[in-house]
């Protein structure tokens, strides 16, 4: 098949390079010319533009930050609708706008192209080792043509089909809403946990075999342990995630006050540590306001590095 991937950041270089080694022909387009220097030296094309890209490929793959970007790269006399041949397939597995995702959809079905929101779960180790979980938006029989490229990229067990256009992007959304309202909760917990005077391990096993658990507690948890905030997904791209998911409680009149104060406390986060700081860095946040470090009991109660103060 000729793929065309658009946008080799954390996620996307490691997911075009799966797409290479199922012996594909790829051709590669990023902001960033940079970014696909060692997707060449492998043996993929770069694009000088998108309307290239797109005219020499049967898929088009994008992988960009948000719907901004989705759009800028679809839409236009250049973008990849107007330049994709009728019966081709662009599949948008960026986390982005079920909204932005429905409008672009009607432009792609009135040019004949197919088009799927398929964003990913994993974070940058799973979109290395190819097991992401894959989230699909979309026509069955669009899904059913694609199968066989998410498969180079996800765990062809968990790659889901949730429903029409824009599913993958609000299954995906509230994923993540769920996660990170789970690091907020986690960081209370902890914090207090051990100025409680309790051991660490001893608390984290003890939540683990509990109705409590969560998945970031059995196993985040472990990164945060390490002084390790998860740098692979930036800080900017949490806040716009949970922007876009408090969004679409207002769209949907859903009261979301827990999801609102979470969005709160990760924008703070983003203030007090940048733009490009670690994902899971609201747990630092309360971890540097008491002055209480969550690491493994050689280290109790250090600080792994010395941090500005939170805003
Ligand atoms: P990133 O910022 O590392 O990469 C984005 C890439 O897109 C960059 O290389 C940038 O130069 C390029 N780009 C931006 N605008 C462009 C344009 N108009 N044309 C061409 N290229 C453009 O982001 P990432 O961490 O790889 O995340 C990508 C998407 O995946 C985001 O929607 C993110 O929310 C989602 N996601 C990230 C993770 C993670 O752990 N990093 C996990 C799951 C989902």
């Amino acid at each position: 098949m000729r793929i065309g991937f658009i946008g080799l950041g954390h996620m996307g270089r490691h997911m075009a390079t799966n797409i290479l080694r199922a012996n594909h022909e790829l051709m590669i387009n990023d902001l960033d010319e940079s970014a696909g220097y060692d997707l060449v030296m492998r043996g993929s094309t770069w694009a000088q533009s998108v309307a290239e890209l797109a005219r020499e490929s049967d898929y088009v793959v994008t992988m960009l930050p948000g719907p901004q970007q989705v759009r800028q790269v679809a839409d236009g006399p250049d973008g990849i609708i107007a330049n994709l041949a009728s019966g081709s397939i662009w599949i948008d597995m960026s986390t982005s706008s079920p909204e932005v995702g429905r409008q672009l959809g009607r432009q792609s079905a009135a040019a004949g192209i197919g088009q799927l929101d398929a964003p990913v779960s994993g974070m940058a180790k799973g979109a290395e080792a190819g097991n992401l979980q894959i989230f699909v938006g979309g026509e069955h029989l669009v899904f059913d043509r694609a199968r066989p490229l998410l498969e180079t990229m996800g765990d062809p067990e968990r790659i889901f089909h949730v429903g029409p256009l824009g599913a993958g992007h609000t299954v995906k959304l509230l994923l993540n809403l769920l996660w990170f309202v789970h690091a907020a909760a986690a960081a209370e917990v902890f914090v207090m946990g051990l100025r409680a005077g309790i051991n660490l391990e001893t608390l984290q096993r003890s939540l683990v075999a509990s109705p409590a658990n969560s998945h970031f507690i059995e196993t985040d948890m472990e990164s945060i342990f390490q002084g390790d905030y998860d740098e692979s997904f930036a800080m900017a791209l949490v806040c716009k995630d949970l922007g876009l998911a408090v969004d679409m409680g207002r769209d949907l009149n859903v009261p979301v006050e827990v999801s609102a104060l979470v969005e709160q406390i990760h924008r703070r986060a983003r203030l007090a540590y940048g733009d490009n700081g670690g994902e899971m860095l609201a747990v630092k946040l309360l971890e540097d306001l008491t002055g209480t470090y969550l690491r493994h009991s050689e280290d109790h109660g250090q600080p792994a590095s010395r941090s500005p103060q939170p805003l």
